[in-house]
């Protein structure tokens, strides 16, 4: 059982309180960090609507892509690319499937992520899919495009993951290796450009989506000015190359807040965060 350590006189920064002496320190009102982006996921029509909305433009953008070679949605796409067959690629985790089930379980124990409880979710392949993902997956096999999923669950994690998307109804290609998980070759690493590549040295890539900056850029795991500075550069794509899915749950938004430094004490983290809310 964790209960957030937050300093009275962070706290009081944050609220603008007056710094009066002796001043009680607020109560903290003992909740988890995930509640509200796992109830908003799990109960809001406002969600179902952005996820829907994001899988109706990606159908669009589908079209507008396939008409024009030489359209290409990956930055890791070179040389002739013109005549190459064409392929989106896609993320997994909060792009395709929903694991804010596993979010449930967090809260429960009033916990945060770990290894142990992640494979365990995953192993049981029971995450729900994305609304619209289904739907705009099978469309692009339909119009001819590959499917790719590049996603940084972990190669031992690849079996169960693959019976997930099918019993999801997600489209896997029975000749060709589709779904390239984190490590299935060693340069296969976190940062998902190396995987990207491969795809762009035999596909057009038509469209990436994602919910994290990796899905689509390289050089993430900077401070949180220099990655709004990168998505700033990146503007144009959004929407029209690049789909994005909202994730308030975590990915490397949150890592940013800590330094990226996963070896930190949870309570420590949670301390970085509230310092967060002071600084950026
Ligand atoms: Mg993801």
């Amino acid at each position: 059982m964790r209960s957030p350590t937050v300093p009275a006189t962070l706290l009081l920064a944050v609220l603008h309180c007056p710094a009066q002496a002796p001043a009680p320190a607020p109560a903290c009102r003992q909740s988890h960090e995930k509640l509200h982006s796992t109830l908003w996921v799990r109960t809001a029509p406002e969600y179902r609507g952005v996820a829907e909305q994001s899988y109706r433009i990606a159908t669009e953008r589908l079209e507008a892509a396939l008409k024009n070679r030489k359209w290409t949605a990956a930055l890791e796409q070179q040389g002739r690319y013109e005549r190459l067959p064409p392929a989106v690629v896609l993320d997994i985790d909060e792009t395709v499937l929903d694991n804010s089930g596993y979010n449930v379980r967090v809260i429960a124990l009033q916990k945060s992520w770990d290894n142990p409880t992640w494979f365990r979710w995953v192993e049981e392949a029971g995450a729900p899919a994305i609304p619209g993902a289904v739907e705009f997956t099978r469309y692009a096999r339909r119009r001819g495009v590959e499917v790719f999923f590049i996603t940084n669950r972990e190669a031992e994690l690849e079996a169960a993951t693959r019976r997930n998307l099918e019993q999801a109804g997600f489209p896997l290609n029975p000749k060709i290796d589709t779904v390239l998980t984190k490590g299935e070759k060693p340069e296969w690493t976190s940062d998902k450009s190396v995987r990207r590549r491969e795809v762009a040295a035999r596909y057009r890539i038509l469209l990436l989506c994602g919910d994290d900056l990796g899905d689509f850029l390289s050089g993430i795991a900077v401070p949180p000015a220099e990655r709004r500075a990168l998505a700033a550069r990146y503007s144009a794509n959004w929407g029209t190359k690049w789909i994005i899915l909202p994730n308030a749950h975590y990915g490397s938004w949150e890592d940013a807040l800590y330094g990226f430094d996963r070896s930190l004490a949870d309570s420590v983290i949670l301390e970085r965060k509230y310092e967060a809310l002071a600084r950026e």
